[in-house]
């Protein structure tokens, strides 16, 4: 079994994600001597540092794994691990250690999910501790692992994001196939690449059903 949930044996493990996105903040620092919120730097999606962001990310879901080899890059926010509004400004809440490259899945479902002190360092996926929480089973879905299949938090957290969701699966399986395109010969990669082609459709088709369903209920905004 792969030791990262998020990833296929054809993705590139995180590395020096605390480094990265300190070499980040300064670099904004420097720039931008103003910044009051870096946050609100990182978060635009045309700027350059969301994209240096997403790039420390690998272009990656920090949560489920999903990549913009499936889905859009404007799919992808940055979220506040700890939610904005248990800080008590804007600028603390922001500060580059506590933001999270998350797809529009995860991160609009985490919401103002509250993570507990205990917690922290556990479900931060810039740690290594959370590819202990939770694992990728043979059928490409994500469970709990059995160390913490118990503990109720971790489900709640599990539950939230909605990382029991058959749309994983999906995103897993392309996330494989996309990987397999890149290194067979041409005339399977084509066939693969039709294959692929047909099931993202099927997918971005529902990603743009969830986005309308959510734009109707504007309680569930990202943190
Ligand atoms: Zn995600």
């Amino acid at each position: 079994m792969l030791s990262d949930y998020r990833n296929t044996l054809y993705c590139s493990e995180l590395q020096d994600v605390y480094s990265k996105k300190n070499d980040l903040e300064m670099r904004i620092r420097k720039s931008t001597p103003s910044t009051k919120v870096i946050y609100n730097r990182v978060k635009e999606g045309s700027s350059v540092y969301k994209e240096a962001f997403m790039g420390i990310y690998n272009y990656k879901c920090g949560y489920c794994g999903n990549s913009i080899k499936n889905i859009s890059k404007t799919m992808f926010e940055v979220d506040h691990y700890i939610c904005e509004s248990s800080f008590k400004s804007k600028e603390v809440a922001g500060e580059m250690v506590n933001l999270i490259l998350a797809c529009y899945d995860c991160n609009r479902s985490k919401s103002n999910f509250f993570i507990t002190n205990q917690y922290k360092a556990t479900l931060n996926p810039d740690s290594e501790k959370i590819k202990d929480v939770f694992i990728r089973d043979d059928f490409y879905y994500i469970k709990i692992s059995d160390n913490y299949k118990d503990d109720d938090f971790i489900s709640s957290f599990y539950d939230k994001l909605k990382l029991s969701y058959q749309s994983r699966r999906l995103d897993y399986l392309l996330l494989n196939l996309h990987g397999l395109c890149e290194r067979v010969e041409e005339t399977q990669s084509n066939q693969l690449s039709s294959i692929l082609r047909k099931l993202q459709q099927k997918r971005n088709l529902a990603s743009l059903k969830l986005i309308a369903e959510d734009a109707s209920f504007s309680e569930a905004q990202p943190t």
